[in-house]
């Protein structure tokens, strides 16, 4: 390949893998390119706070022109990247093009709904900012649809949380959900008691968290049902619909059903034309190349990479960010004609929250769960958070939060969009059964369980 004096570098994708790859370039001679569909970097890691009424956005978000101001030969696009053509050294955006003599392709995943993407509207993922917010007013709504209710089993629907999916962020859920109902909002409502909620977790798999040792496992679904969260493993979700959600023969009516389960990569890898394995993520070359191109690099969510030991890395934040290092560092060797080593994670371990003050770490050589858990998990997400102004923010926003118990954020943004198709399903549902406790609202087991398990 000839590559100019001053090569063009095109990084797709400012999140954790992007970004810091887009870093590393500091001082480099190289003209690059970052293109992101917003003009954020977005912290993911915490946006389960955004969507419980814990952070605004812009805690968790940093704008990307601000994070690269300092590198004066770094260019920011905001747009949206339609296909990659590899051939043609060309990334095709929804309004124009660009060339690169060097890619790095780090998009990320999305939501996966099994083959039922039908199921999406009801039960909304947690990805973005938008998908937060989406999920925040949900819940909130919920409440309140619920403080209007005078109908007992609609009211036991309004207050019905299902949470499908027990891994991380499904736990982050329905802890900070639990934690709303059971203990934040407790002197909010003047009709309702909002002890009265019924947080479910539906996890398909044995136990939860299914990637941790089977001791944090069994600690974390302890925690959860300490704090008043029914835990259902070995159950899988078969319909989702406004209104109500399905698990085996089961069907329970729930006017907040959240999606915590599956992701699948950026649509993007499809169009670099390389195999993908069987969960779509592009299968990259030992230092994160595509085959047959190597000036072309896919990191983070986006790759599937294998350890030491040949299996696949998980989609962490962890794994992106030195994937973003690494890809930086290999590229400045080839501009040198210098080699490099192949890729290698070094695993630091993994923290999982279940509610304030409780979390579970795997550090491989250790594990701890309790009280200085949390406090690591707290210094790791503060150190990792980008921006002065948002590590400050945000410990504010959790010191008050833990003086007051009250949420940082429970405004609901655009009201009149609340759950209204989940309302006019709940109360179709209600409808049908003419409003009495049903054999579904009994299958429930009703409120007095609810409260037992609290
Ligand atoms: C709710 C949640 C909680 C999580 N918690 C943790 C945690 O506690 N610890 C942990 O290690 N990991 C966690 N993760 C996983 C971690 O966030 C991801 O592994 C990490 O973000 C992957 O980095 P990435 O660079 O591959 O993709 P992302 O960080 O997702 O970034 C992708 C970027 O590409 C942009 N983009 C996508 N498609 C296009 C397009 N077509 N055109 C232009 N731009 C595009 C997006 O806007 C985004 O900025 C969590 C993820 C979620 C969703």
């Amino acid at each position: 390949m000839a590559v100019r004096e001053c090569p063009r570098i095109v990084i797709v994708g400012a999140g954790f893998g992007g970004l810091y790859a887009a870093r590393a370039f500091t001082h480099a001679p190289l003209q690059l390119t970052v293109i992101d569909r917003h003009n954020y970097h977005l912290f993911q890691p915490l946006l389960y706070q955004v969507a419980t009424a814990g952070l605004s956005p812009s805690d968790i978000a940093y704008p990307i022109r601000s994070v690269l101001r300092k590198q004066r030969t770094t260019r920011v696009v905001q747009a949206q990247v339609l296909a990659i053509k590899p051939h043609e050294h060309r990334v095709m955006m929804t309004d124009g093009a660009v060339d690169y003599d060097y890619l790095i392709v780090a998009t990320g995943a999305r939501h996966s709904y099994f083959g039922h993407s039908e199921w999406e509207k009801s039960a909304p993922g947690l990805k973005s900012v938008t998908d937060a917010l989406t999920i925040r007013r949900r819940i909130l709504g919920a409440f309140e649809q619920a403080e209007r209710e005078s109908d007992e089993a609609r009211r036991r629907a309004w207050l019905t949380f299902v949470i499908v999916g027990g891994g991380p962020t499904g736990l982050e859920l329905a802890g900070a959900v639990a934690e709303l109902a059971f203990k934040v909002m407790v002197q909010d409502f003047r009709r309702i008691d909002s002890r009265e909620a019924r947080v479910l977790l539906v996890q398909a798999m044995p136990r939860v968290l299914p990637t941790y040792p089977e001791a944090l496992s069994a600690e974390a679904e302890s925690a959860l049902r300490g704090l008043g969260v029914e835990v259902r493993t070995n159950t899988a979700v078969t319909a989702i619909h406004p209104g109500w959600v399905t698990m085996g023969e089961q069907r329970i009516p729930a006017a907040t059903v959240l999606w915590a389960a599956g992701v699948a990569p950026s649509p993007v890898a499809h169009s670099l034309g390389v195999p993908l394995d069987h969960a779509g993520r592009v299968l990259v070359e030992p230092d994160l190349s595509i085959p047959g191109h190597p000036e072309v690099f896919v990191i983070g969510d986006l790759a599937a990479c294998m350890d030491q030991t040949g299996h696949p890395l998980p989609g962490l934040a962890a794994v992106a960010v030195q994937q973003g290092h690494y890809v930086a560092r290999h590229i400045l060797n080839l501009m040198q004609g210098r080699s490099s080593d192949p890729f290698r994670y070094v695993d630091k371990g993994t923290l999982a929250t279940i509610g304030r003050g409780r979390v579970v770490a795997d550090f491989r050589v250790f594990r701890m769960s309790g009280f200085w858990a949390w406090l690591t998990w707290l210094a790791v997400h503060l150190f990792l958070l980008i921006g002065f102004r948002n590590r400050f923010l945000v410990l504010f926003k959790w010191t008050w939060a833990l003086m007051t118990s009250q949420p940082g954020a429970s405004i609901i943004i655009d009201g009149t969009e609340t759950s209204s198709a989940a309302d006019t399903a709940v109360k179709e549902e209600i409808a049908k059964t003419g409003g009495a406790p049903s054999a579904v609202a009994r299958a429930q087991g009703g409120m007095s369980k609810a409260a037992a398990l609290r």
